[in-house]
């Protein structure tokens, strides 16, 4: 078996929590440190490697560490050796690409610019991304462009999909609690029904602001406790996602109106969190067209999807590409699979890079 399959393998059967990757760390130190490398760190949590080649611009590649609580459903020989926990979204082949490329760098005495290997932990939650940007890693480094690939099944093994400016949305998560005045149903005209205003709200936010340029959706709701009681309380959680902030928003001020109107309706108190959670990604479009002139990208529509990535692309241009994966089982499903023969298409796109 070639080494980029072994990395893979072995990476496949150790998936960790965001933040908790010591495993997978201690694997990658050692696989590196094989390789005569210097594994470094900025926040005891990543893994940093630094080819210094003695030129004036620095390029950095982004992986990912960690995996995702899902028991695993694949027929995999080399399946996940760690109960309910599976690594769902490719960053044990992105891993192993990224192995592939300090190998071969550490083969070499030149190239035309010095490299920066990120392995990144907590990206699935958290952000990883925006640790390593408040350590510092841009300014230490000097980075001057950085980027990410990452597989996407249903799209083609061996094409490379990406498009200049935003790719993936931000997110906002939503909360939204309705307080109102439990009664016993024979008296519930005492009452303030959070369960209505709350059906009522979610009706008005999900049919009053449609909208293509974001995505308002609620997937969680629950309300009361018992079957012949007001409800007094309810709660409804949901995600806000968008490509141009302004748009988002004026979405949120679009949202608080309708619970103003719902307050009044229903006389109950509603408050809503907006909490902010990853930006934009958003591809520098110099970059991208620089990048396209070697590398034939194929186009791809931007999608509600999000990646912590957006954090290093708001002060460095940064380029964010998928990666065709013949698999038609979807990112984070308990059957999803790497697709083993794009390690070699992922270490020749980033080695291209460097041409
Ligand atoms: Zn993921
Ligand atoms: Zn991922």
């Amino acid at each position: 078996m070639n080494r980029l399959c072994q990395w893979y393998h072995d990476l496949h059967q150790i998936p960790e929590a965001s933040m908790q990757e010591d495993k997978t760390r201690c694997y990658l130190i050692q696989a590196l440190r094989k390789m005569n490398l210097m594994p470094i760190s900025l926040t005891q949590k990543d893994i940093l490697v630094y080819f210094d080649f003695h030129q004036d611009k620095t390029i950095a590649f982004r992986c990912e560490m960690d995996g995702l609580q899902i028991q695993e459903e694949t027929t995999l020989n080399y399946k996940s050796m760690h109960s309910g926990w599976m690594h769902a979204c490719g960053h044990d082949g992105h891993m192993a690409i990224l192995l592939g490329v300090a190998d071969q760098l550490s083969k070499q005495e030149h190239a035309s610019c010095n490299v920066l290997l990120i392995f990144q932990m907590a990206e699935e939650n958290i952000g990883g991304a925006k640790l390593l940007m408040e350590a510092g890693i841009k300014s230490r480094f000097s980075i001057d462009e950085i980027y990410a690939l990452h597989n996407f099944p249903r799209l083609k093994s061996g094409c490379f999909y990406t498009r200049p400016g935003p790719i993936f949305s931000s997110s906002h998560e939503i909360n939204l609690c309705i307080l109102g005045q439990g009664a016993h149903v024979s008296k519930r005209h005492l009452g303030k029904d959070s369960l209505k205003a709350a059906c009522d709200l979610y009706w008005q936010l999900s049919q009053e602001i449609p909208s293509t340029k974001t995505c308002l959706h609620f997937g969680k709701m629950k309300a009361g406790t018992i079957r012949n009681g007001v409800a007094d309380k309810a709660e409804i959680e949901g995600t806000l996602r968008g490509f141009d902030e302004q748009v988002v928003e004026q979405q949120l001020k679009d949202m608080h109106c309708h619970i103003e109107d719902m307050i009044v309706k229903h006389g109950v108190k509603i408050q809503m969190q907006a909490i902010p959670l990853y930006p934009c990604v958003i591809n520098d479009v110099s970059l991208y067209q620089k990048v396209s002139k070697k590398i034939p990208f194929q186009p791809i529509e931007k999608m509600f999807l999000c990646d912590d990535f957006a954090w290093y692309q708001q002060s460095i241009p940064g380029l964010y590409v998928l990666m065709g994966n013949d698999h038609h089982v979807p990112l984070h499903a308990s059957t999803y699979q790497f697709d083993e023969k794009t390690l070699q298409q992922g270490l020749n796109f980033y080695l291209s890079l460097l041409e």
